[in-house]
């Protein structure tokens, strides 16, 4: 016995007359007048069955009860369709297969939904992931998922790197977000935590001389759910020794390049474009700029320096900027749209938005009277203003004018469609990011990377002084249509400035010694100068699919309350579990 001879995307025309056998799954069963028609598939694709009584009458008269994604096998004769019933969006849509033999190798229970199209509710999706994964769409998206794993891997061994699994037990260091914890039977009171990154242990393979490290890894981190984000997801972690900014970037270049010829085709213009993330905040009011259009920020503090409008003059005057985006042509946004903006606006930090409507050859605005003939001739020339344009005002202290700007921008672009080409890659390198941030919340400062970033070299008497705010990191990251894809920097391989940095963020000399003694000890002993970057994958392959969500690109993942539909995980565990890991459960009983 043979399942197949073909799969259900091989057939074409010029097999018409042979003999073949195809297993699959029924996708769809029409009645013609008591002929039963099917199309059959599996992985690869659809092919039509045909029964006619005057074939076999058995199987003819069993191919009535057939019902949806029951798995068949089925055995006939290669037939050309008849002229004017071809399909031409079918690979396989010239022929048919004329039954001689069917065999029912399993039956299908009615299905909770409908095959042949998305639902919308997703948390049924993921209850019956098994069918939800049999639709085409989400089968193309496994394959993609596969094509791009296989494409890094074969484009790391090639620039000489070794893919190295770290351990998924390890142990918990604060690093940004919450560890996952798994109790240890054997020492019990203890925990290892799930790596939130590989960071301490690829470092620690740099120490060890492997140069060149990277790993398919899995990464976790129990933070509450935001939109789009999973406990568990996937990076491409690199780490490699002896290695500047320049050669990471190149690396990844690349990489990406490889990955999308592979992917999708398309060849990406290398080398990236690069902004500093001052740059990218002035210019785009964002750490991660969408360049898929234009609409930059300006500057406007040289026209309203001595501006008799109080609220300008008085952000300037007080440190701040004076800045705006032209939306060009949107003069005619709704009064609905303008309180959306300015809302958006007030959640950035701003006080108000303030615009100018360019209508009928008028400035509409109650700002307007205020402004002289002067400060509006710079303006226009400025921002390019013309008729049909909106121009929008941050008046702030420079994080907040930017922020605002930024997100009002991003706005307007998704109101007018302005990232709406299909084909854009606009992908770019964000770098000198700041090292140190000051949390107000917490009355300290944090990294904004991570407290393994090597301040830049120009700045590292700033470390000494103190002037934390000030100092620049080698840190980078890499942006795709405004979507921050991944991250990285080069690192500190020195043990006195590590305990530095350290110090600096509030990591006192007991706590230096339990969590990270083993960093600062392996650095004594002859740590090479190393970088290295990470690359979200989940995020990598949706952008590269153009699906909707990470979730669509991830066989089983959590929903956006962190369960696992599906199984059913999280879940409850039999008491005699905990009592061999010597813990009881806190939680009062319903
Ligand atoms: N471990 C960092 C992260 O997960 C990336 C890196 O610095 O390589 O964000």
């Amino acid at each position: 016995m043979i399942y197949r001879t073909h799969h259900c995307n091989a057939l074409r025309t010029g097999d018409a007359g042979t003999t073949v056998t195809l297993s699959g799954w029924i996708a769809s069963r029409r009645d013609h007048g008591g002929v039963i028609f099917i199309d059959l598939r599996d992985r690869e694709g659809l092919t039509q069955v045909v029964f006619r009584p005057e074939e076999n009458p058995e199987a003819a008269a069993r191919s009535h009860e057939l019902r949806g994604e029951d798995v068949v096998r089925v055995t006939g004769r290669v037939a050309l369709r008849l002229a004017g019933t071809e399909n031409p969006k079918l690979a396989t849509g010239g022929i048919e297969i004329v039954a001689t033999g069917l065999e029912i190798l399993n039956a299908s229970d009615v299905l909770p939904f409908p095959m042949d199209e998305r639902i919308a509710n997703e948390d049924l999706r993921l209850t019956y992931r098994y069918l939800d994964l049999r639709r085409a769409e989400m089968s193309a998206n496994l394959r993609l998922r596969h094509r791009v794993i296989k494409t890094i891997r074969d484009a790391m061994d090639a620039e000489g790197f070794l893919e190295i699994e770290t351990p998924i037990l390890s142990k918990s260091t604060p690093e940004g977000a919450r560890d996952f914890l798994v109790p240890s039977r054997l020492t019990p009171g203890s925990f290892y935590a799930l790596p939130q990154a590989p960071q301490q242990y690829k470092q620690l393979l740099m120490v060890a001389g492997v140069e060149k490290y990277f790993q398919i890894a899995r990464c976790f981190r129990d933070e509450d759910l935001r939109a789009d984000r999973q406990p568990e997801f996937t990076q491409l972690d690199v780490e490699a020794s002896f290695v500047t900014q320049d050669d990471i970037i190149g690396l990844m270049e690349r990489v990406l390049a490889a990955v999308f010829r592979a992917a999708s085709g398309a060849e990406i213009p290398c080398p990236f474009p690069r902004l500093t993330w001052r740059e990218a905040m002035d210019r785009f009011g964002s750490d991660k700029p969408d360049t898929r259009f234009a609409m930059e920020i300006s500057d406007l503090g040289d026209i309203f320096r001595d501006s008799a409008f109080k609220v300008f003059r008085g952000a300037l005057d007080s440190g701040g900027v004076v800045k705006a985006i032209n939306a060009k042509g949107f003069a005619k946004i709704t009064t609905g749209q303008i309180e959306s903006l300015t809302e958006l606006a007030k959640q950035a930090g701003a006080k108000g938005l303030a615009f100018i409507k360019i209508e009928n050859g008028e400035w509409k605005s109650p700002i307007v009277k205020f402004f002289s003939d002067a400060e509006k001739a710079a303006l226009t020339a400025r921002l390019g203003i013309e008729e049909g344009d909106l121009v929008l005002f941050g008046a702030d202290r420079w994080e907040t004018a930017c922020e605002t700007l930024g997100r009002v921008r991003l706005r307007v672009a998704s109101i007018l469609g302005l990232a709406d080409d299909p084909s854009k890659n606009n992908f770019l390198w964000v770098v000198d990011f700041p090292l140190l941030a000051w949390s107000d919340e917490e009355q300290k400062w944090n990294a904004v990377h991570h407290p393994f970033t090597r301040p830049c070299d120009e700045d590292a008497p700033l470390v000494e002084s103190g002037d934390y705010g000030k100092i620049r990191a080698v840190a980078y990251d890499v942006v795709l249509n405004g979507v921050e894809i991944g991250g990285g920097s080069l690192r500190i391989h020195e043990p006195a400035l590590q305990a530095k940095m350290f110090s600096a963020l509030g990591v006192d000399d007991e706590m230096q010694r339990t969590m990270f003694g083993h960093m600062l000890k392996a650095f004594q002993f002859g740590a090479p100068p190393h970088g290295g970057i990470a690359l979200g994958l989940d995020r990598l392959v949706m952008l590269i699919a153009r699906a909707e969500s990470i979730r669509d690109v991830i066989a089983f993942p959590k929903n956006n309350r962190g369960v696992e539909l599906m199984t059913g995980s999280p879940s409850e565990v039999d008491f005699r579990q905990l009592r061999e890991l010597e813990i009881q459960s806190a939680k009062k009983p319903a």
